[in-house]
C-alpha cells in the first residue's frame, strides 16, 4: 500500500511516499530556519507563506522522486494538528484536494502520534512500547498498549525540552534554533555549574524545564554581575547534563513499571547526541528494545506521519472533506 504524505504543522513544508508504512519511497523536506531565523523563532504568518509558496512543489518532487503516479496511491495523509493554525491549513488543503480530485481516501494524522511512528521506519514496532518524546512543543511518556492506542503517562507541566533549550541558547546568544548548537557545545564544555534537576513527586511522570531554564539565566546573570567570564562550553555542558538525567531517570523508572517491549525515542530533540549516548548505555544490558530514529526522520519531516497513516488506513479510520486543522488534536483520542 502507498501513502503520500503531507506535513505542514510548524516551519518545514514536507512531503513523502511511504510503502507499507516502513519503506520512505521519497521524504522531501523544505525548511524555513533562514526565514525565521533573525526574529529568534516562527513566524506563523511567514511560516503560512511559505507553506503555500512551497506546497505544490515538494508534493510533485516527493511523487517523482518516488516514481508514482497519483493513481497509485491508497491514501493521502496530512498531519490535522497539533501545530500553528494557519500552516495546518496549507497540509490539509492540499491534502483533501488530492483525495477529492484523485478519489482516494484521506486520513488525519497527530503530529506526536508521527514523531513516534518515525521509529516504524527503523524497526517494526512491538507492543506494548513506551516512547519518549522530546520535541518543541512537547515532552511526553507515552504508553502504547497496542498498534494507535496513546497513553501519556506523564508531560511536562510548563516548557517542552526544546523550548527550554531554545531559550537557554537565545540567552547565550546563540542562533535559533539553539538546541544543536547548545548540544555541540555540551561535549567541549565540562559540568562545571551546579544547576537543579526537577524530580517532582517521587512516583510522578511529569516533567518540569522552567525552573532550570531560569537558573541558567540567573547564573549568568550573577556572573556577568560579578564582571567574571561565563565559560558558555561549561553552561551548555551542565544544562544538558541536568536534562538527560532527569529525561533518562523517569524513562528507565517507566520502563521498569510499565515492561513494555520497545523504548522509543522520538521528537526533534532525539536528535541530542547526550540524550542519544545515554539512553542507548542506560538500556544496553536491558531486554526491551531501544529504537532511536536517524537524525533526518527526528525533526518533523513527513515520512513519519506517512507511516503513521498506514495504521489508520489499515482500519479505515478516514476522515471527512470537514478535515480541519486543529492545534489542540488530543493524542490520547487519536
Ligand atoms: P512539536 O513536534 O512538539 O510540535 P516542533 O515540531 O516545533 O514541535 P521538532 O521539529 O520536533 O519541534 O523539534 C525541534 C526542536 O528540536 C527545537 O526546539 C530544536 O532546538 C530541538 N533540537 C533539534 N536538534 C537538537 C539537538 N541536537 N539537541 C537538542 N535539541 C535539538
Ligand atoms: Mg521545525
Ligand atoms: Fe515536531
Amino acid at each position: 500500500e502507498i501513502i503520500l504524505a503531507i506535513e505542514t504543522s510548524c516551519d518545514e513544508t514536507s512531503a513523502a511516499v511511504i510503502e507499507n508504512g516502513r519503506t520512505i519511497l521519497s521524504n522531501v523536506v523544505s525548511s524555513q530556519i533562514e526565514s525565521h531565523k533573525r526574529f529568534g523563532g516562527v513566524v506563523p504568518e511567514i511560516a503560512s507563506r511559505h507553506h503555500v509558496e512551497q506546497i505544490t512543489l515538494i508534493i510533485e518532487q516527493a511523487m517523482t522522486e518516488a516514481n508514482v503516479t497519483f493513481s497509485d496511491l491508497d491514501a493521502v495523509a496530512v498531519t490535522e494538528g497539533p501545530g500553528l493554525v494557519g500552516a495546518l491549513l496549507i497540509g490539509v488543503n492540499a491534502a483533501k484536494a488530492i483525495a477529492y480530485a484523485h478519489d482516494i481516501p484521506l486520513i488525519g494524522v497527530h503530529h506526536i502520534a508521527g514523531h513516534i511512528y518515525a521509529n516504524q521506519l527503523v524497526q517494526p514496532l512491538e507492543f506494548p512500547l513506551l516512547a519518549l518524546v522530546v520535541s518543541g512543543g512537547h515532552t511526553e511518556l507515552v504508553y502504547m498498549q497496542e498498534d494507535g492506542s496513546f497513553e501519556i503517562i506523564g508531560e511536562t507541566r510548563d516548557d517542552a525540552v526544546g523550548e527550554a533549550y531554545d531559550k537557554v541558547a537565545r540567552t547565550l546568544g546563540l542562533p535559533y534554533p539553539g538546541g544543536p548548537h547548545i548540544d555541540r557545545l555540551a561535549h567541549e564544555g565540562k559540568e562545571a555549574i551546579e544547576l537543579p534537576r526537577a524530580w517532582l513527586e517521587p512516583d510522578s511522570y511529569d516533567f518540569s524545564f522552567s525552573g532550570l531554564k531560569s537558573a541558567v539565566i540567573n547564573t549568568l546573570h550573577n556572573v556577568k554581575q560579578r564582571g567574571e567570564e561565563m565559560i558558555i562550553e561549561d553552561v551548555a555542558a551542565s544544562f544538558q547534563a541536568s536534562v538527560i538525567e532527569v529525561l533518562v531517570g523517569k524513562t528507565k523508572r517507566a520502563a521498569r513499571q510499565y515492561e513494555p517491549k520497545q523504548l522509543l525515542l522520538a521528537g526533534g530533540v532525539a536528535a541530542n547526541k547526550g540524550l542519544r549516548k545515554a539512553l542507548t548505555s542506560q538500556f544496553a544490558k536491558s531486554n526491551i528494545e531501544l529504537v532511536i530514529p536517524p537524525l533526518s526522520l527526528c525533526t518533523d519531516n513527513a515520512a513519519m506521519i506517512g507511516a503513521a497513516a498506514q495504521s489508520k488506513l489499515r482500519k479505515k479510520q478516514f476522515a471527512s472533506f470537514d478535515l480541519n486543522g486543529n492545534p489542540g488534536l488530543d493524542l490520547e483520542l487519536q
